[in-house]
């Protein structure tokens, strides 16, 4: 329902809102021709609002000019109407639609704009090609589906104010034209005008700027803040997104956990997304791997990954030895009784390669035992042992990947998920939130060899930086349904600190001044124990609007190759635009 509009020359009510109590009353309604209907001497036309639609009969006898002018009318024509809301005849009631059991009798049209032909049709969601409905997105986002994905990213972000607010958090805006933040994708850059040759960077996120609010006293700050990285196409990105970015001071992992729990909470039950009650689980990192491959599980379906190594260790087949002879792993999934081909399962090898293992071994249980080729190769224990750590039984199916741990764990979370899909184990309408907890601090930069900050360089380790490798930080990650909808952490308060992880990544005092000097002079003036956390909008807004694509909740998103089919940006600008800048293009290449 959307309040009632204040009656003025184009309408005195929604046209959704009209029904059988309104009976022989007048009414006047404005919108577009959502469709037409010409049934000789009288025109049917459905008039569609942002409430809904109501079904018009243009009569030549109540209104010859309206008559003539409906015959004229064409679908996304704007109209506004005046006449008396009448009850349809028997066979006409719709109850399909909430106004079905009335249309009005028009007396008077007023024809407001016309439309061309639209390029797709509007009063039906049918598929669309995508950059076609990118370069129109004015006519997509007229279409219903559209408009509830809005209607229901609009209903996230105020749920989560009004949690917000009630509890005197503030709304505080940081900039946009800023310095390079660190959070591991590229910077956009925009060049300056006036001090040519130096660039703002957008903010990759608002990390450094909400810092400071906690250590300037605010206490409890958020904001719906725009981010944007500049990260080469990947599925589904947008090179600018929206996050709910909150901090807090004087608070631990709990403080922060529980008040997303609670503003998350009032957000799915705002959208009627059934999630089970807080407070919600949490898992160590490390579990996370060991049992999905993943530190985003999606815990909705069993097929959990074992490790065997100890238990295949000294067999005869070559591969797993040799495998477990360089320090690597042995691990595998029971899959169940599944009827696969053989080239389905020789499929399966593709799915494994995409996270760089080489193979999967498929062993089928029989008769207590193995079948199959590669039975032979292990001992009647090993057999046991195996069938009995993975809960098998006659006819399960058996797959294993022997390789570096770092590749064997996400191959199985990947066939997993691919298993769970192929073989539809996902329960209808089910969804699983769990927290991820105690992620390493650092990861291994693959280019350099050098250390990285695995969330952000000013998470809090959880304890000293003598063993970089095994350090744990205070960061977590909140995951729905396998996809990562929110991560955080507790920070750095002190500025050795700050320094000492700054050394683990290579930045020297002088760099670290020069790159974060605003952070560690703040650090200097004390500043609270602090942490917060973001919340990806976009991302949210799709799993609660059941779309597939983050761009189906934003009104006018880009394509994955980061264009925009309305607007062409990005485009090339003037020369003296250029000049202003001190800018030259070195090299343009040409579009495809
Ligand atoms: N700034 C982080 C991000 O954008 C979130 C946080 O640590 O609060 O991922």
């Amino acid at each position: 329902m959307i309040a009632p509009p204040r009656p003025n020359a184009y309408r005195d009510t929604w046209a959704g809102d009209l029904d059988a109590s309104r009976e022989g009353t007048e009414a006047r309604v404005a919108g577009w021709v959502n469709r037409r209907r010409d049934h000789g001497g009288l025109i049917f036309i459905d008039l569609r609002d942002r409430s809904g639609i109501v079904q018009l009969v243009f009569h030549p006898e109540t209104s010859a000019d309206a008559f003539a002018l409906a015959e004229r009318l064409r679908a996304e024509h704007v109209i506004s109407v005046a006449g008396r809301v009448e009850r349809r005849e028997e066979g006409n009631v719709n109850p399909a639609l909430p106004t079905g059991e009335i249309e009005i009798g028009v007396s008077a049209c007023d024809v407001l704009a016309h439309s061309e032909t639209p390029p797709f049709p509007i009063d039906e969601d049918t598929p669309v090609d995508e950059t076609l409905r990118l370069r129109y997105r004015w006519l997509d986002l007229r279409r219903r589906g559209m408009l509830d994905a809005m209607l229901a990213r609009a209903l996230v972000v105020r749920t989560m104010r009004d949690i917000l607010d009630a509890r005197d958090f503030v709304d505080i805006e940081t900039p946009i034209l800023t310095r390079s933040t660190p959070e591991g994708a590229r910077d956009f850059l925009v060049p300056s005008r006036a001090a040519q040759g130096s660039f703002y960077a957008l903010p990759q996120s608002p990390q450094l700027f909400k810092q400071l609010l906690m250590i300037a006293g605010y206490e409890r700050y958020y904001q719906i803040a725009r981010c944007f990285r500049d990260e080469d196409t990947r599925a589904d990105r947008q090179p600018e997104f929206t996050q709910l970015d909150v901090e807090m001071a004087f608070v631990s992992e709990d403080d922060v956990l529980e008040l997303m729990e609670a503003v998350m909470a009032a957000v799915f039950a705002a959208a009627d997304f059934p999630v089970a009650p807080t407070p919600w689980p949490r898992m160590h990192y490390d579990e996370a791997i060991a049992r999905f491959g993943f530190d985003r599980p999606d815990t909705r379906f069993g097929l959990e990954i074992r490790d065997v190594s100890e238990l295949v260790r000294g067999s005869d087949f070559r591969v797993f030895e040799g495998v477990l002879g360089s320090g690597g792993v042995v691990r595998a999934i029971n899959a169940g009784a599944r009827e696969m081909s053989r080239s389905e399962l020789e499929g399966l090898n593709d799915v494994v390669r995409v996270h760089g293992a080489r193979a999967v071994a498929p062993i089928v249980v029989g008769d207590g035992g193995w079948t199959g080729n590669l039975a032979k190769f292990f001992a009647a224990e090993q057999v046991a042992a195996v069938n009995e750590a993975l809960d098998a039984t006659d006819g399960d199916l058996l797959l294993f990947v022997a390789d570096e741990v770092d590749v064997t764990a996400p191959a199985l979370g990947g066939l997993r998920l691919h298993l769970g899909e192929r073989f539809g184990l996902i329960p209808e309408g089910r969804h699983d939130l769990v927290w991820i907890t105690d992620f390493p601090m650092f990861a291994r930069d693959e280019e350099s060899g050098g250390w990285t900050a695995l969330h952000h360089p000013f998470t809090a380790p959880r304890g000293d930086l003598s063993d970089p490798a095994g350090l744990r930080s205070r960061a977590y990650d909140l995951v729905l349904d396998g996809v990562e909808i929110g991560g955080g952490s507790i920070r750095i308060n002190t500025l050795d600190v700050q320094q000492a992880v700054f050394d683990v990544l290579g930045l020297g005092p002088d760099e670290a001044q020069a790159r974060f000097g605003h952070l560690l002079g703040a650090l200097r003036y004390g500043a609270p124990p602090h942490g917060g956390i973001a919340m990806g909008i976009d991302r949210i807004a799709a799993l609660i609007a059941g779309r597939e694509s983050i761009r189906d909740v934003i009104a006018f998103p880009k394509t994955a190759s980061g264009h925009d089919p309305m607007t062409g940006a990005p485009a090339t600008v003037e020369e003296q635009q250029l000049r202003e800048l001190a800018l030259r293009p070195v090299a343009v290449k040409a579009r495809g």
